[in-house]
C-alpha cells in the first residue's frame, strides 16, 4: 500500500437538507424548519492507490458522501481537499481540470446510460468537455476502453439495451475512465447486478485499479463485497462514521457494537472473537435522531452516559472508533 500523503482528505464534513413543509403551511402551523442531517461531522482520508469502502444500512449517509466528493452537492460545513486543493475550487477557473481527475460510477447501469445513444458516443462524451482529441482519436480511445473493461471494440455501434446488466456496468466504467481520472467514487456499483456477475465486475475494477493506479471510494451495504475490494473500511450510522479501520482489523476484531451487529448478521463473516452482538431494532428516523450516541436505542451495552453525550472518536491502534464503552473499557461481551 502507498504511504504518500492522502489524495483525498475529508474534514468535519456535514450536509444537511432542508425538508421543511412549505412556507405558508409552516407559518400557519407555527412549525420550525426541519433539517435532515444526512451527513454530520464526517472525517476520513484516502491514500493514493487504495480503496476505502463506506458501509452501512440504507439512509446512513454514505451515498450523500459520494455525491459531496464529486461536487454534486455543496457542503453545509467542513472541507474536502483533493491532492491538497479544496474541492470548492471545482467552481473556479481551474475547475474543469479538477473535475476530470474525479469521476463517479453510479449504482444503476440502466438509468445512467442514455438509451438513445450508441455506446461509442456514450463513452466518448466526457472527452468532448475534457480533452482536445479529434473524432478519430476519440473513437480509438473508445476501442481501448472497451477492451480494458472486457468488451469488444465493435460494441461501439450498439445501444445500451442490447447489453446485459453486467455489460452495461462495464460501459459505465469505460465512460468513467474516458478522461483518465485518478479517483473514482463508486456508489453501489454492483448492487443492481445478479450475484453471478457481481464478482466479474468487481474483479475488473480491481484489475483496472492495479494497472492504472486508481484510487477508489467504494460505497456498499454489502459486507461481503466490501471484504473483497477494500483496503480500509468505514462504518456509517445515521450520518457519522462510527468505526474506521484496516479491512482485516475491522473484520477480525470489530470494536463498535454496530460493526459487530452488522458482521453478526452475515454467516461465516462474524470473525469477532466470539463477541457477537445480535441484530436488533431498526434504524431510527433521521429527522428525529436519538440523543447522545444515536445507536443507544439498539445497543445492548448502552448506559446512561450514552443517552446524553455523543461519543468522541478515539484511536486504538489502526482503528478509530466512536463509542463510550470502547473508550472506557466497559465489558461488552455479546
Ligand atoms: Fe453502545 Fe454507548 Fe457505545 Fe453507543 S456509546 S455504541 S450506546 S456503548
Amino acid at each position: 500500500m502507498n504511504t504518500e500523503r492522502p489524495l483525498v482528505e475529508v474534514r468535519d464534513v456535514a450536509r444537511w437538507f432542508d425538508v421543511s413543509a412549505p412556507w405558508l403551511e409552516r407559518v400557519l402551523a407555527r412549525k420550525p424548519r426541519t433539517m435532515l442531517r444526512a451527513v454530520d461531522g464526517v472525517s476520513f482520508s484516502i491514500r493514493k492507490g487504495e480503496t476505502l469502502a463506506l458501509v452501512g444500512e440504507s439512509g446512513c449517509g454514505k451515498s450523500t458522501i459520494a455525491r459531496l466528493l464529486v461536487g454534486l452537492y455543496p457542503l453545509t460545513r467542513g472541507t474536502i481537499t483533493f491532492d491538497g486543493e479544496p474541492l470548492s475550487n471545482m467552481e473556479g477557473p481551474n475547475g474543469l481540470a479538477m473535475r476530470k481527475r474525479l469521476q463517479m460510477i453510479f449504482q444503476d447501469p440502466y438509468a445512467s446510460l442514455n438509451p438513445r445513444w450508441r455506446v461509442g458516443r456514450i463513452i466518448a462524451e466526457p472527452m468532448l468537455a475534457h480533452t482536445k482529441l479529434s473524432a478519430d482519436e476519440r473513437a480509438q480511445r473508445v476501442d481501448v476502453l472497451l477492451t480494458q473493461v472486457g468488451l469488444h471494440p465493435s460494441d461501439q455501434s450498439r445501444y445500451p439495451h442490447q447489453f446485459s446488466g453486467g455489460q452495461r456496468q462495464r460501459i459505465s466504467i469505460a465512460r468513467a475512465l474516458a478522461v483518465n481520472p485518478e479517483f473514482l467514487v463508486c456508489d453501489e456499483p454492483t448492487s443492481a447486478l445478479d450475484v453471478s456477475v457481481q464478482a466479474q465486475v468487481l474483479n475488473i475494477m480491481k484489475d483496472l485499479q492495479r494497472r492504472l493506479g486508481l484510487t477508489y471510494l467504494f460505497i456498499s451495504h454489502n459486507l461481503a463485497v466490501v471484504h473483497h475490494v477494500a483496503d480500509r473500511v468505514g462504518v456509517m450510522y445515521l450520518g457519522r462514521i462510527v468505526e474506521i479501520a484496516d479491512r482485516d482489523a475491522l473484520f477480525e476484531n470489530p470494536q463498535h457494537p454496530y460493526t459487530r451487529m452488522l458482521l453478526s448478521a452475515i454467516p461465516n463473516m462474524s470473525g469477532d472473537g466470539g463477541r457477537r452482538t445480535p441484530v436488533a431494532g431498526e434504524v431510527p428516523n433521521p429527522l428525529n435522531p436519538p440523543s447522545g450516541c444515536t445507536f443507544h436505542p439498539r445497543c445492548p451495552f448502552a448506559r446512561d452516559l450514552c443517552q446524553v453525550e455523543s461519543p468522541a472518536t478515539v484511536t486504538h491502534g489502526t482503528t478509530q472508533v466512536a463509542c463510550h464503552g470502547v473508550a472506557q473499557g466497559w465489558p461488552m461481551q455479546g
